[in-house]
C-alpha cells in the first residue's frame, strides 16, 4: 500500500514540461494558464491625472487662509489634454482621469468650489489633492501576472488595459479516454440484461474540461485483450494523458494490467483510501497512463485525487491541490485507521460555524453520493472515527 501522498508526489515527480505555448487573443484565454510573466509596458496610470470631476491648480496658488480666485483658461472634456502650461492664477476644468496640465499639481472637486463665469473660487487644501500619481498603480517593467496564473475575467481586463490583445497560455493538455469493460454500454443504446450504462466517461470527461483539458474520448473498449492493446496504443499517441476506467482490479478478465505490461512502463498500486484503493500509474509512449478504478465514485475521486494535479502541472499551474477548509462534523463519522477515508458532504453555514454532514449512503459505487453532495470531507490516515462536534477537513467541489 502507499499513501496518496506519496503517489501524488510520485505522479508530479514524472511530469517535467509543460504543454507548449501557443498565441490566443484575449478575447479566447479564460480559463487558459498563462506561458509567460506579464510586464506593464508602460506606467499605470500613464500620466499623473485627476482623481475626481474639478478644477486642476498650481499648489503655488492654494491659499493659505481665506480664498483666491483663479481664472478658468479650459474646460476639457474626457479624453482631452490641455497643451499649455497653467500660469500663476490660472485653474483648468478637469474630468477624472484626465492628465493633468503641466504646471499644475493639485485638484478641487467640484463640490468644493464655488464657479462664477470665467471665475472659481477656492480655499485652502493639501497639496497634490486629488492626484493619481503616474505608475502608482503599476510600474512599467514589473510582472502584472505571473506565469502559471489561470486567467479569470479580472485578468482578461488587467491585460487588455495594458494594450494587449493576445497573449501567450499553455496549450491545452490533451486527455484521451475510455471505458473498459464487456458489460459497459453506450446511453441511448438498448440495454440487455447484465449491462450497466457507461457513467465514468461522463464524470470524467466533464472533471478534463473542468480542470482545462481537452477530451479525446475513444469511447467503451471490450475486454478483448487485441482490441484494447489497439486503443490503448491508439490513445498514447493522441493524448498526452491516456485515463481508463476499469479492469484494474483482480477479476479474472482485468485485461488493462497484462496488457499494459505488454505495450508499457506501469505500476500498479493499492492505495491506502476509501473509497477506490486501485490505481495503475506509468506510461505507454511518450503519454502517462493512468488506470482508475471502475466504481463511478472511486474512479472520480481517482481523477480528483491524481489526474487532476497531474493535468494542471502539465498545463503549467502554479497551483496544483484545491483549497480546503475546517468544518464542524454535526453527525458520527465511521473511520478506519490507516487509510485516507474521501466521505461525499455537505458542507453549509449553519448556527455561525460551517457545519459538515455526510450524503447518506457511502458505497464507491453509488455516484448519487457525488451529486447530493458538495464537498470532500477528509478523514485524515491518523484519523479514527468521527464524533458529532469534531473539527473535519472539507474540499469543496
Ligand atoms: P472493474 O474494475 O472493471 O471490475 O469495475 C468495477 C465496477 O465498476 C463494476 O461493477 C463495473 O461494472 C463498474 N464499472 C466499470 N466501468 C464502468 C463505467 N464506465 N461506468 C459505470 N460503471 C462502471
Ligand atoms: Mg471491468
Amino acid at each position: 500500500m502507499i499513501s496518496v501522498r506519496d503517489g501524488q508526489n510520485q505522479i508530479l515527480a514524472q511530469i517535467s514540461e509543460p504543454t507548449p505555448p501557443e498565441l490566443l487573443p484575449v478575447t479566447r484565454a479564460r480559463e487558459r494558464v498563462l506561458a509567460e510573466d506579464l510586464r506593464a509596458p508602460f506606467d499605470v496610470p500613464p500620466t499623473d491625472n485627476s482623481a475626481v470631476d474639478g478644477y486642476a491648480v498650481a499648489s503655488g496658488d492654494v491659499p493659505a487662509t481665506g480664498t483666491r480666485d483663479l481664472d478658468v483658461v479650459a474646460e476639457l472634456p474626457a479624453g482631452a489634454v490641455y497643451d499649455g502650461l497653467l500660469a500663476s492664477g490660472q485653474a483648468v476644468r478637469i474630468m477624472t482621469g484626465a492628465p493633468m496640465p503641466h504646471g499644475a499639481d493639485t485638484v478641487y472637486p467640484q463640490e468644493v468650489v464655488e464657479r462664477r463665469g470665467g471665475l472659481v473660487r477656492v480655499g485652502p487644501t493639501r497639496k497634490s489633492a486629488n492626484v493619481r500619481m503616474r505608475g502608482e498603480d503599476i510600474q512599467a517593467g514589473t510582472i502584472v501576472i505571473e506565469r502559471g496564473t489561470v486567467l479569470r475575467p479580472q485578468e482578461l481586463g488587467l491585460i487588455a488595459s495594458l494594450g494587449r490583445w493576445q497573449v501567450l497560455v499553455h496549450r491545452r493538455p490533451r486527455v484521451a479516454l475510455l471505458s473498459t469493460g464487456d458489460e459497459v454500454v453506450e446511453p441511448g443504446m438498448p440495454r440487455k440484461a447484465g449491462q450497466i450504462y457507461d457513467a465514468n466517461r461522463f464524470t470524467l470527461r466533464g472533471s478534463i474540461e473542468q480542470c482545462g483539458g481537452e477530451v479525446l474520448d475513444l469511447g467503451i473498449v471490450p475486454d478483448v485483450r487485441d482490441e484494447l492493446r489497439a486503443r490503448l496504443l491508439e490513445a498514447a499517441d493522441v493524448g498526452d494523458i491516456v485515463v481508463t476506467s476499469g479492469g484494474v482490479s483482480v477479476g479474472v478478465l482485468d485485461l488493462v494490467k497484462e496488457v499494459l505490461h505488454e505495450i508499457g512502463a506501469i505500476d500498479f498500486w493499492q492505495v491506502a483510501m476509501q473509497p477506490g484503493r486501485p490505481l495503475a500509474f506509468g506510461r505507454i509512449k511518450s503519454a502517462h497512463f493512468f488506470g482508475l478504478p471502475g466504481n463511478p465514485v472511486a474512479s472520480m475521486l481517482a481523477f480528483m485525487l491524481f489526474v487532476r494535479p497531474a493535468i494542471f502541472k502539465l498545463a503549467g499551474r502554479r497551483r496544483l491541490f484545491p483549497d480546503t477548509a475546517e468544518a464542524t462534523a454535526v453527525e458520527p463519522m465511521s473511520k478506519r485507521k490507516g487509510r485516507r477515508e474521501f466521505k461525499r458532504g455537505v458542507v453549509q453555514w449553519r448556527n455561525g460555524r460551517w457545519e459538515a454532514r455526510i450524503t447518506g449512503p457511502q458505497g464507491s459505487g453509488i455516484l448519487s453520493s457525488m451529486a447530493a453532495g458538495n464537498c470532500l470531507i477528509v478523514l485524515e490516515e491518523d484519523r479514527g472515527d468521527v464524533a458529532a462536534g469534531e473539527t473535519v477537513l472539507v474540499e469543496p467541489f
